[in-house]
């Protein structure tokens, strides 16, 4: 079985809706990312967390199959994030980032991670992502994420990521931000010259498109939702759904690629119905069957090539 490696962030996250609010739950791009890959593929998570770190967190990574030998205990605080969703959920404000224990945080890997075949570069200092790209020993596949507090003050180092990985995904915002360009279309063939073969831009509340530098265009709805509780995590829930599965399948070639999207998609739908992993971590594959197949009758999408095994 291919493994997934993933950096990025453990995080307590606070959070606000129109509706509700929770605090200090747990949270963060890898987390996310790892509940949900692992439901295909085994995850090595490299993250940083502080001594306030739940030992029951750690046991529940561990229940779900993760691997944390990369996970680094540390005297701090574990980062820290606040943010406020407006009435359009797609809209969201950052309140607060403490980075605490990610300030010291030197990412290095253990020995047994180097060969991992299948990278995710979740959201994350991108120096950090570069500090693990050089570590790694001929990966087959390299996936990045980031956000906007990147795009505006580290844009050179994010940019010699870009030129490294072989897929990104951003938000549609994100893409505007770093492209200048309102147009998604434009926007996706500037980001292309930077460097990825393909790149998706995840539309939020309206589904994923993908651009490759073959001129291919895949673009799928989101599933649609009448309760969406919050939306944190939903981006790293599709990365790790999409990538958990081409790593199961060890190939990406298109239709593997189109596949993983609609995994990812509704993976990251169930990940809004609830506050944190609420509903991530009880994800099984009846579920997700159940829900694959609605959305397949409701998109009219290739149904008899994507199935639950
Ligand atoms: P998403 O909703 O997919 O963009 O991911 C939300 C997650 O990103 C939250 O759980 C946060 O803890 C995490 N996050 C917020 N700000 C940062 C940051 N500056 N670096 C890394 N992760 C962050």
């Amino acid at each position: 079985m291919n493994s997934i490696l993933v950096i990025g962030t453990v995080a307590f996250d606070s959070i606000k809706t129109r509706l509700a609010e929770a605090n200090d739950v747990l949270g963060g791009s890898a987390t996310f990312f790892a509940m949900a890959a692992r439901l295909f593929s085994p995850v090595r998570l490299v993250a940083i967390v502080g001594k306030d770190f739940p030992h029951n967190y750690l046991k529940m990574f561990e229940d779900h199959g993760i691997d944390l030998k990369g996970l680094v205990r540390s005297e701090g605080l574990t980062f820290r994030w606040k943010g406020e969703y407006e009435e359009n959920m797609n809209v969201r404000h950052t309140l607060e980032t403490h980075l605490n224990v990610l300030e010291d945080f030197a990412a290095d890997l253990p020995d047994s991670y180097r060969n991992t075949p299948y990278v995710f570069l979740a959201n994350i200092n991108p120096d950090l992502q570069l500090k693990v790209l050089d570590q790694l020993e001929k990966p087959k596949l390299i996936c990045c994420d980031t956000m906007n507090l990147w795009i505006i003050h580290q844009r050179p180092d994010l940019e010699k990521v870009l030129q490294r990985v072989d897929m990104f995904i951003v938000s549609e915002e994100e893409a505007e931000m770093l492209t200048k360009e309102s147009n998604i279309v434009k926007a996706a063939r500037e980001i292309l010259k930077m460097g990825p073969f393909s790149l998706i831009i995840k539309r939020g509340g309206y589904g994923a498109i993908l651009f490759t530098q073959q001129k291919e265009v895949f673009a799928i709805p989101a599933y649609p939702l009448e309760n969406v509780v919050d939306p944190t995590g939903a981006g790293d829930s599709f990365a790790g759904g999409f990538l958990g599965y081409l790593a199961s399948r060890d190939s990406f070639d298109l239709e593997t690629v189109q596949r993983a999207m609609i995994y990812g998609n509704i993976i990251a739908s169930f990940a809004v119905e609830g506050f944190s992993i609420e509903k991530l971590s009880t994800i099984t594959r009846d579920i997700l069957r159940n829900r694959l197949s609605d959305f397949l009758i409701m998109t009219h999408l290739a149904p008899a090539s994507v199935h639950v095994e």
